[in-house]
């Protein structure tokens, strides 16, 4: 069994639906469990409607257009099939249902009620458009077998809970060949019946949630660009593939920033050595990046990861107190609790500094943590990472710029700029 994955870019319109169909032509031999993200930029106004929702306006309106998209994708993709068309449908009227009866109070469990629906309606129409061109495909419902805690919009997989679930639902389906199944990323469910999300380009991880649940022998994420690359090909000049890499530097790589693949994915990957080939889905030729257990490759080219809109934080006890065990525990508690997760940490005998994403939440906890310390920070700040820096490099990404922060490993630099 393989594993691949189609992320939002991919089947955005017919074409891309279409182009899935030319990928299983060349690609999927074997049996295949198909992994697919909500539609283009279904998911961003998914949680416009969310948020209009929890804070009680009418966003009725916005549906239509939705709706629209969606039934002319699926005309286009799988003509005169009904049935699709008549279960888009109602999985559309879930979502007047939601609008109707209003908030439940809780906006990140409504949230994933709303947001999770572009994942649903893009199965379904990819499922559609496979079985018209012939793939006998079946449309799989994730939530049967991603089971989470309820930690809504970022929750928690219960990995027991989900061996034991695919054991019932999804290997019976497996061990029938062929077989062709079509899932949802990023979307999962509580023991309670509820629908919980895995955080924002989760479906990737998702990939990986399957792939270890089906002992899967690859996963193939297929992306708008053909691979990993040393830095991001959009902001920087003379980038180049990284066409093998080990699943430790890759978890690196993205913890840091880097946005080809969902840090979560790996670990479940690593732990069942279940290799990752990241391709193009628009060049069925090029080779892409290859992720396993192998380093040797890994420290060949310099990578570098720019993360934009920083805050760079320093926090100082207001009695100048030493900054020990039991301040850093409570700084770290209070980071914990307002979800702010920090980027990069140092010390000095009376402050400590950290960067973070600059977010509403962050600028909450900076008030917060004013009460009982004293509080400075910068704004507009870069976290660059260097993996397998050489001095050319640094040279070449830093000069023109103020260093204010500067850290190096042995294998790693990261700089905050201003
Ligand atoms: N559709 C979700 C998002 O846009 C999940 C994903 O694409 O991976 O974040
Ligand atoms: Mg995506």
């Amino acid at each position: 069994m393989k594993v691949f994955k189609f992320g939002g870019a991919s089947v955005k319109d017919a074409a891309g639906v279409r182009n899935v169909a030319e990928v299983l032509k060349h690609f999927a031999l074997g049996d295949l469990l198909i992994v697919v993200s909500a539609m283009g930029k279904t998911t961003n106004a998914l949680e416009l409607l969310a948020w209009d929702l929890a804070d009680g306006r009418d966003a009725m309106e916005r549906v239509g257009p939705l709706w629209e998209q969606h039934r002319v994708v699926l005309e286009e993709v799988a003509p005169g099939d009904g049935h699709s068309l008549h279960e888009l449908q109602a999985q559309f009227e879930r979502l007047r249902t939601l609008l109707r009866n209003g908030s439940s109070g809780s906006v990140d469990r409504d949230y994933d009620q709303v947001v999770s629906l572009g994942e649903v309606w893009s199965t379904l129409i990819v499922n559609a458009h496979l079985r018209h061109v012939g793939f006998a495909s079946e449309w799989f419902d994730a939530r049967q077998v991603v089971r989470t805690d309820g930690r809504h919009r970022s929750a928690n997989v219960d990995w027991p809970a989900c061996e034991a679930l695919a054991r019932v639902h999804l290997r019976p389906l497996a061990d029938r060949p062929p077989v062709r199944l079509v899932t949802q990323g990023f979307i999962g469910c509580t023991a309670d019946g509820l629908t919980t999300t895995l955080g924002r380009e989760g479906s990737d991880f998702s990939a990986a949630i399957f792939a270890y649940l089906l002992d899967a022998e690859s996963v193939t994420i297929w992306k708008d660009v053909p691979g990993m690359f040393n830095a991001d090909p959009k902001r920087f000049l003379d980038t180049r593939l990284l066409s093998h890499i080990s699943y430790r530097e890759a978890i690196e790589l993205s913890y840091f920033g880097a946005s080809v693949i969902h840090p979560r994915t790996l670990q479940p990957l690593q732990r069942k050595q279940i290799p990752l080939f990241v391709r193009s889905f628009s060049d069925l030729s090029a080779p892409g990046s290859t992720i396993d257990d192998r380093s040797e490759s890994d420290s060949l080219i310099p990578s570098f990861i720019l993360k934009p809109a920083q805050l760079l934080i320093s926090i100082t006890p207001r009695d100048l107190s030493f900054i020990v065990e039991e301040n850093l525990s409570d700084i770290f508690a209070r980071f914990a609790q307002r979800n702010v997760r920090i980027d990069l940490m140092q010390n000095s005998a009376v402050a400590f500094s950290v960067a973070v994403d600059d977010s509403p939440r962050s600028r909450r906890l900076i008030e917060e943590l004013r009460a009982d310390y004293e509080v400075r920070y910068n704004e507009g700040c870069e976290l660059l990472t260097v993996r397998h820096y050489d001095d050319a490099t640094l040279e070449r990404l830093t000069s023109g710029r103020e260093v204010l922060l500067e850290q190096r490993s042995r294998a790693t630099a990261r700089f905050i700029l201003k």
